[in-house]
């Protein structure tokens, strides 16, 4: 015998469609953690519990296995949690990654260009933008925001393959009309037409949405700038991404190309590019009157740890962007990034705050890469938790992996030790199977995790009455 359904239990319904549980110790947020705090209440831990989805959305979590007219994939004692987002990914750098040698300047014209110049091949764009997606989902990222290049077969490839695998995806056309190769340039009337025609095709679509794409100050004109502004306030439900302040010699440059602005993220603010749907990759270089006003505004900042740490950038003050009230949510930002491992980028997040003398807490970081960034992108009712309601976008984590690993967890004495030997430890071999609206888009090779398979629903199902409540 089992215990009754608990209380959040879905109620039958008729007409049901795919229904599939999974099974675990389940892992997620209700709120922001307080920064610092190792026992916090923002904190969801329901050890040994299903999750419920039903036509590719969470109906309910309980502790009893549900009947068998459920596909019912048994992971117990592995993590289950929301899928990471990643909000600052270049689609087209995954041949870029770990190149030596270079700051950011050089790394873009030595590394990137060349790399991002392949992608006006449509065929090229196909192939690498299946390949990208199935890269994250094989990391344990379901949704993410992501620069592709300046070609608009880059755009179109990236979204068909995102919808094809029913992922929330963010991303947009790279605008640059100078200072970069001539195969990577275009000018204003170009950069209006194929983003509106963009824009119509694919904004709002499933789980798509446009991101007005500047690369960064640097490469565009003040009318290329203009333009994207006038975007953004003609459709305020569009998203803009851009890179802001990664590095020192980057933000002299803007000072010299833009004069009559006081810092850096003025010049996006000028054009009217700075709002509530802004993602500022970075935001390293800032004083307090920009941190006060990206929190005016309601934008966040997407900390790329790995990113900073391997071009020599800077050292993010997470604390003081937090503290002025900022949104932080976490990125990869490959290839400047070394992985695309969100745990990975969480491990050096905490080096960089330790060398900061900070201390970063399991909590926060998990929450940027998952509820944190869906509530400053606006998408909390769909992604970044296990609330009812929300899009099954689940991974599934082996809590340890390796002799090391295993003997480590085994001494922690509390959750948050455990955990964050977890995220210190762990990288995308510890990913067992990653759910997107409720289907396994990825499964580690050799998993067999299913305890049984969904019936027809047309049909009665058979009774198990070690199974049956009352
Ligand atoms: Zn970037």
């Amino acid at each position: 015998m089992t215990a009754p359904p608990s209380a959040n239990a879905p109620a039958p319904r008729a007409g049901r469609g795919e229904r599939i549980a999974i099974r675990g110790d389940l892992l997620d947020f209700v709120a922001d953690p307080e920064w610092g705090a190792t026992d916090s209440p923002a904190v969801r831990f329901r050890p040994d519990t299903w999750v419920l989805a039903e036509d590719g959305r969470i109906v309910g979590v309980q502790a009893d296995a549900p009947d068998p007219t459920w596909q019912r994939d048994d992971h117990a004692g592995r993590l289950v949690l929301p899928g990471f987002v990643d909000t600052h990914v270049h689609s087209a750098q995954l041949d870029v990654i770990a190149s030596y040698g270079t700051e950011l300047l050089d790394w873009l014209t030595t590394h990137t260009f060349p790399a991002e110049a392949r992608h006006r091949d449509g065929a090229h764009a196909e192939v690498a933008a299946a390949h990208f997606l199935d890269a994250l989902l094989a990391h344990g990222t379901t949704s993410a925001v992501v620069f592709p290049t300046v070609h608009a077969a880059s755009v179109d490839a990236l979204f068909a393959a995102a919808e094809t695998r029913g992922m929330r995806l963010v991303a947009g056309k790279v605008l640059m009309d100078r200072n970069a190769p001539a195969e990577l340039v275009d000018d204003v009337a170009t950069g209006e037409r194929e983003m509106e025609a963009l824009v119509a095709r694919w904004h709002g679509r499933h789980r798509l949405a446009y991101a007005v794409t500047v690369r960064f100050a640097p490469t565009s004109s003040r009318e290329q700038l203009a333009l994207a502004g006038r975007l953004c306030r003609a459709d305020p439900t569009l998203y803009m991404q851009t890179h802001l302040a990664e590095n020192r010699a980057e933000v002299r440059w803007v000072h010299e190309l833009f004069p009559e602005a006081r810092s850096y993220l003025d010049v996006y603010a000028n054009a009217g590019l700075l709002h509530a749907k802004s993602v500022f990759a970075h935001g390293i270089w800032l004083d307090d009157a920009d941190r006060a006003a990206i929190a005016a505004a309601g934008a966040q900042i997407a900390h790329s740890p790995s990113s900073n740490l391997f071009l020599g950038s800077g050292l993010f003050g997470w604390r003081a962007a937090r503290d002025a009230g900022i949104h932080v949510s976490l990125a990869s930002d490959v290839g400047g990034g070394t992985s695309l491992s969100m745990l990975r980028n969480m491990a050096d997040a905490y080096k960089i705050q330790a060398l900061a003398g900070e201390r970063l807490t399991a909590w926060t970081a998990l929450h940027a890469a998952t509820r944190g960034a869906a509530v400053a992108l606006g998408l909390a009712g769909e992604i970044g938790s296990l609330e009812p309601g929300t899009l099954a976008d689940v991974c599934v984590w082996d809590p340890a992996a390796g002799t090391v690993a295993t003997r480590r967890a085994a001494a922690a004495r509390s959750l948050h030790e455990r955990v964050f030997a977890w995220m210190t430890l762990a990288d995308e071999r510890n990913l067992v199977a990653a759910y997107v609206a409720g289907k396994a888009r990825y499964r580690r090779r050799g998993e067999r995790v299913i305890l049984s398979e969904a019936k027809d629903p047309g049909v009665a199902p058979p009774r198990d009455p070690s199974l049956r409540s009352g």
